[in-house]
C-alpha cells in the first residue's frame, strides 16, 4: 500500500453514513422523482398564484408544487413568476449582492470525475499545491489590491490538501492584514469548497473559523453519478457525499451550501432533488441550505464529457432553473459564478441570485503571479466573465444594487437556524442593510476608481435615506458607525 492508497482507505467512515439511512435507503428516490415530474399537469392561474403566495410567505414548496411550476408556459403567468421571484429576493435579501473570490489552493486530486480538468488521469494538468507563503501572497492581492473580504477556498481531494493543510491555509489567510488608502484590508470570512469530511474533521473546520461549507452533489441521479465517478475512487461513494451536510450540521457548522453541476443530467430531475435535499435538512437537522450554487458545466482540459454531455443546459433553461429554485427554497442564498457571462449574471440577479464572485481567477497562484490568467493547464475550466470587482460594483450600482462586503453573520451568531428564522421573517434584511452600507462605504473609500465611487455613493445615499425613514430609532447609532468608517476605522458591524 502506498501512503496515498493508505490515506484513501481510511477516509470514508461507514457508520457516519449508515446512521442517516432509512432502512438502507437514502432520501433521493429516483423513480419517485420521475413519477412526480411525469404526473404533474400544467397548473391553471389560480393554482400558480396559490403556490406563489407560499413562496412570498417564505415557505419551502412541496416537490409536487415545483413540478407544477416547471410546466407553466403561459407568458403572463411566467411574468408573474418572475415578479414573485424578484419580490421574494427583495423581501429576504433586499437589493444586496454579496461578492467573494474563489481561491484555488491546489489541483492534486485522487478522483477521476469525468467532467473535471483536475481529474487524476488528466496527465496534461500542471499539478501544484500552494505553500503558506504563496497563500499569503494570494491573500495580499485579494484583500489589499482588489478589496475582497470573503473568499471561497477550493481544494482538490488529496493527502497533500487534507484537513491539516486546510486548517493551516485558513489560519494563514486570516492572519493577513494589508494597509489600504484609508485603513486596512483583510479576509473576514473563509468559505470552503472541499471534498466530504468526517464529523471529527468538520468540527475542527468549524473551530478554525469556517464560514460556509460547500459540497455539490454534482448529480443526484444515482446511475449517472456512478457513471461519472469511476468505481474505486473516493468520490464514487454517493452516500458519503449526499450526507456531507448532515455531518456538517451535526458538527455544528450552521451554514452549509449545496449545489448541482448543471449539464450532467436532466435539470428537471436535479432541481427536484435539490428541493428534496433542502427539505431533508430542514426536517432532520432543523436548518436548510444557507446557499444553493448554480455551477453550469464548462469545457475542461481533456474532458470529453464536459464538451459533449447530452444534458447541456441552454441559457433559457438555466434562467428557468434559477427562477424555480428562488421560488421553491425562498430563504436560501443563491450563488452564480464567473463561469457565466456578464449578461447572464445580470439576468440571473434579476431572478433572485444573491451572491457572485468578481475579479475571478481560478489558476493556482493566479492572483499574485503575472501572466497566468485563463491558462488552461493550471485551471479547472474556462471562465465566462473576467471583469474586475471594481467593474462589477459599478455595474451593480448602475442597476440599483448595493454590493455587500458584510461578513458579520457567523461572527455575531447570525447563522443556521437563527438566520433562517430572521430571513423568513424579513428581519435579517434590517441588520444586513446596515452592515452592507458600512462595508460598502469602507470598500468605496479604499478601493473604488472615481467612476465606481461616484456610482456607488449614489446608491449609498438612497440607502441612507431608506434607513433613516424605516429605522428612525436605530439610525443615530448606525450613523455614528458610518462616520467612524469614513474616518478610517475598519471592520465595524452591528
Ligand atoms: N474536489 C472537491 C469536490 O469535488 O467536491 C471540491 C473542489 S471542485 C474543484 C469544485 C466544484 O467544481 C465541483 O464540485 C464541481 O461542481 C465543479 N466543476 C468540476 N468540473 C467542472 C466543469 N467542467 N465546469 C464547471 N464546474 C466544474
Ligand atoms: Fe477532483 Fe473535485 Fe475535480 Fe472531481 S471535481 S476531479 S473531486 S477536484
Amino acid at each position: 500500500m502506498t501512503p496515498e492508497t493508505a490515506w484513501i482507505a481510511q477516509r470514508i467512515k461507514q457508520d457516519q453514513i449508515n446512521r442517516y439511512l432509512d432502512r438502507g435507503r437514502d432520501f433521493i428516490d429516483d423513480n419517485a422523482i420521475w413519477d412526480e415530474i411525469k404526473k404533474a399537469a400544467e397548473p391553471d392561474a389560480a393554482t400558480v398564484r396559490t403556490i406563489l403566495a407560499k413562496s412570498l410567505a417564505v415557505q419551502t414548496l412541496a416537490p409536487e408544487e415545483l413540478a407544477q411550476l416547471m410546466l407553466v408556459r403561459d407568458p403572463g403567468l411566467l411574468e408573474e413568476m418572475k415578479a414573485a421571484a424578484f419580490a421574494v429576493k427583495k423581501k429576504v435579501y433586499d437589493n444586496r449582492i454579496v461578492t467573494f473570490a474563489p481561491l484555488y489552493m491546489g489541483n492534486f486530486c485522487v478522483n477521476n470525475c469525468a467532467y473535471c480538468g483536475f481529474k487524476r488521469e488528466n496527465t496534461e494538468a500542471k499539478r501544484r499545491v500552494l505553500s503558506m507563503e504563496e497563500i499569503r501572497r494570494e491573500t495580499e492581492s485579494l484583500a489589499g489590491k482588489i478589496g475582497h473580504k470573503r473568499i471561497i477556498a477550493v481544494y482538490g481531494e488529496h493527502p497533500l490538501t487534507g484537513i491539516d493543510y486546510i486548517l493551516e491555509s485558513m489560519r494563514t489567510i486570516y492572519d493577513v492584514k494589508v494597509l489600504t488608502k484609508h485603513g486596512y484590508g483583510n479576509i473576514r470570512r473563509i468559505n470552503v469548497n472541499a471534498a466530504p469530511m468526517s464529523i471529527e474533521e468538520l468540527t475542527r473546520l468549524k473551530d478554525g473559523g469556517l464560514g460556509t461549507y460547500q459540497v455539490f452533489q454534482e448529480t443526484y441521479h444515482h446511475e449517472t453519478y456512478a457513471k461519472l465517478h469511476p468505481k474505486g475512487t473516493l468520490k464514487s461513494d454517493y452516500h458519503w457525499r449526499l450526507y456531507a451536510m448532515h455531518r456538517a450540521l451535526e458538527a455544528g457548522i450552521d451554514d452549509v451550501g449545496i449545489g448541482v453541476l448543471f449539464g450532467l443530467y436532466d435539470w428537471r430531475f436535479e432541481i427536484m432533488a435539490l428541493l428534496y435535499h433542502a427539505i431533508e435538512l430542514e426536517a432532520k437537522l432543523g436548518i436548510g441550505p444557507h446557499t444553493v450554487s448554480f455551477p453550469r458545466m464548462e469545457p475542461a482540459l481533456n474532458s470529453d464529457y464536459a464538451e459533449h454531455s447530452p444534458y447541456k443546459v441552454s441559457d433559457e433553461d438555466f434562467k428557468k432553473i434559477i427562477l424555480l429554485i428562488r421560488l421553491a427554497i425562498p430563504y436560501t442564498g443563491m450563488i452564480i459564478t464567473a463561469r457565466e457571462t456578464a449578461q447572464m449574471r445580470r439576468d440571473a440577479i434579476g431572478l433572485g441570485i444573491t451572491q457572485t464572485d468578481a475579479s475571478t481567477k481560478i489558476g493556482i497562484g493566479s492572483y499574485s503571479e503575472e501572466g497566468s490568467e485563463q491558462e488552461s493547464k493550471r485551471q479547472q475550466f474556462m471562465l465566462g466573465d473576467t471583469r474586475s470587482l471594481d467593474e462589477l460594483v459599478k455595474d451593480f450600482a448602475d442597476m440599483g444594487h448595493i454590493t455587500s462586503f458584510c461578513t458579520a453573520g457567523y461572527r455575531c451568531g447570525r447563522t443556521g437556524k437563527c438566520i433562517m428564522d430572521l430571513l423568513r421573517s424579513g428581519k435579517e434584511g434590517k441588520f444586513c442593510k446596515l452592515n452592507a452600507v458600512l462595508t460598502f462605504q469602507e470598500w468605496l473609500d479604499d478601493f473604488a476608481t472615481p467612476a465606481t465611487r461616484e456610482a456607488g455613493l449614489r446608491v449609498l445615499e438612497k440607502e441612507l435615506e431608506e434607513i433613516r425613514a424605516t429605522n428612525p430609532q436605530g439610525f443615530p447609532v448606525f450613523f455614528q458607525f458610518l462616520e467612524r468608517v469614513r474616518k478610517g476605522e475598519r471592520d465595524l458591524f452591528l
